[in-house]
């Protein structure tokens, strides 16, 4: 299991639908040529979202250290995260704009979640 990542999962699902609701324009594009695979690519806005599971990249609030096999489990969060940051700085020298959010966003204020999309999406559109 080198990445967490399926698309069409929970917490995309309900974003997309957040997006339709905030009346972002969205067409699912498959980001999987990019690095890091995004959950999200805004082609014309250059924008790369990531929807970020809470234990497998370590979400300060939620990110729990498991009891059992603990260095193992640490060791694999420690090398997520180490992979995200990469794939942010090979995003953003290819000309992307990246915004991460935490799968916990898009729980409990996906709405929040969907104007912070939007308000990227415009500035790249305004101009
Ligand atoms: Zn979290």
């Amino acid at each position: 299991m080198s990445r967490v990542r399926r698309s069409g999962t929970k917490p995309e699902l309900a974003l997309r639908t957040a997006l339709r609701r905030a009346r972002v324009r969205y067409r699912p594009v498959s980001g999987s040529k990019l690095p890091g695979s995004p959950d999200f690519v805004f082609r014309q806005a250059r924008l790369a979202v990531f929807v970020d599971g809470c234990f497998w990249h370590g979400c300060p609030k939620h990110g729990t250290t498991p009891k059992t096999n603990t260095f193992f489990w640490l060791t694999k969060i420690l090398r997520n995260r180490r992979r995200d940051r990469r794939a942010d700085r090979l995003l953003k020298s290819l000309g992307w704009r990246v915004l991460r959010l935490w799968e916990h966003e898009t729980r409990c204020d996906i709405d929040r979640a969907a104007r912070q999309i939007k308000a990227l999406v415009k500035i790249r559109t305004d101009t």
